[in-house]
């Protein structure tokens, strides 16, 4: 008899048949003797039908009032699956992460967790009741309603574990693991049994959806082990772990495929001491996520600066970099959105050679052009153009024998 936290995505509470199924796994959770602290996403796109709800009422969007609308997602599934707890005789009650006393910083959107409080939850776990907590918000330091980013459901889901020193933290999702691949790209991807935490955050900062960065990252920093699994078949999922990966792993754990960048390129820099300084730091204040850089060597004093980061901060940075490029008299501004970033992650390219190079001949035989590379001590991510995207990564993944041998065959969610 244990504690286990279980965090349902948006899939998984989709419709209210998903909504009494997830209700039935509680219950029979609770049946084998677990006390449990369920987290609900928003169900199915309710967070993407929010936003653009918002986006054809109004141009402008205040972070606060943005914050107001999108927990409201997370309300609705909570307080859903309480109702569905009480048909089968479960006493269950839900709470906004403001009642939980989720406490963040004051970064409408993105805000970050200072401190978890815990205090109802416990209460109505001694008092043998399910406690279904709406993921993703919290409540700030200023006392105000605040959201942690896309997909910190995971997040909240951690962090409750962490505070509640829970025996389980299960991340119940669309698909049976974290794959060698997308399934919906590469058909003969397959599950991992287990990840290292470090392989976990470069595939999420690499941009797989299966767990959200922060999640990853808090997990790590936490000892929290994560469970994630399907809820609709229930099989094991995968373990992600402090766990070392053993010599007999394959060196490489999975190809990461990411299509929500976009490249920008600043043409005709000035080639002097300041100029990334004067063009990343507002675009770093207005909190967007820069990926990848790519600078040209300087011909005739100026040069070409490139960068990736998310289509969807495009409107933010899109004001930003017109202006600074004026600034420092830069001839022009280009905007790419037809990109795609395919990566390859694995722990064993540490005592590996020569993978980079093994990846790049690889995609120059199917006529891959890359167009922009960076690497950590376990990644190498290329930039190509996103008709490419699909021919490179499941030429990779033949490449570095990740294939299954046979096409994945369970029922695939549909592609966002
Ligand atoms: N509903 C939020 C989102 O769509 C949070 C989450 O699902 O974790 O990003
Ligand atoms: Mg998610």
């Amino acid at each position: 008899m244990g504690l286990i936290v279980q965090k349902y995505g948006g899939t998984s509470v989709a419709d209210p048949d998903r909504m009494r199924a997830v209700a039935d796994n509680v219950a029979y959770t609770r049946q084998h003797g677990h006390d449990v602290v369920v987290v609900v996403s928003a169900m199915g796109k309710a967070t993407d039908n929010l936003i653009s709800l918002a986006g054809q009422v109004s141009e402008t969007q205040p972070g606060r009032e943005m914050d107001m609308l999108l927990t409201t997602g997370e309300r609705v599934s909570a307080a859903l699956l309480t109702m569905a707890l009480a048909d089968r005789g479960i006493e269950a009650v839900s709470f906004t992460g403001s009642q939980v006393g989720i406490i963040t910083d004051t970064t409408h959107g993105k805000a970050k967790i200072l401190e978890v409080k815990g205090d109802r939850v416990r209460d109505a776990l001694r008092a043998g009741k399910v406690a279904v907590v709406a993921g993703f918000q919290g409540v700030s330091t200023d006392r105000e309603i605040t959201t942690m980013g896309r997909g910190a459901s995971d997040l909240t889901a951690t962090a409750l574990a962490k505070t509640l020193d829970a025996d389980a933290c299960e991340i119940y999702t669309d698909v049976t693991g974290v794959f060698t691949a997308d399934p919906r790209i590469v058909p003969q991807a397959r599950r991992l049994p287990k990840v290292h935490f470090d392989e976990m955050l470069e595939m999420a900062g690499a941009g797989s959806k299966v767990l959200a960065l922060r999640s990853v990252e808090f997990a790590r920093n936490h000892h929290v082990a994560l469970h994630v699994r399907s809820a609709f078949t229930w099989e094991p999922g995968t373990w992600i772990t402090e766990e070392e990966p053993s010599m007999e792993d394959p060196i490489i754990s999975g190809v990461v495929t990411d299509t929500s960048e976009a490249k920008v390129t600043v043409v005709g820099v000035p080639d002097k001491p300041g100029i990334s300084a004067t063009l990343f730091e507002p675009l770093a204040a207005a909190n967007v996520n820069v990926d990848m850089i790519v600078q040209n060597t300087s011909k005739d004093g100026t040069t070409d600066i490139s960068f990736t980061m998310p289509v969807a901060d495009m409107h933010i940075a899109e004001d930003i970099v017109a202006r600074v490029a004026a600034e420092i008299g830069a001839s022009g501004v280009n905007h790419d959105a037809g990109i795609a970033k395919v990566s390859l992650v694995g722990a064993g390219m540490k005592s590996a050679p020569g993978i980079a190079a093994r990846m790049f001949r690889t995609l120059a035989d199917r006529g891959v052009n890359i167009e922009m590379i960076s690497t950590s001590t376990i990644r190498i991510s290329v930039v190509v153009a996103a008709s490419d995207l699909e021919h490179a990564a499941r030429s990779l993944h033949t490449e570095f024998g990740l294939d299954s041998g046979e096409a994945y065959s369970a029922p695939l969610p549909e592609r966002k």
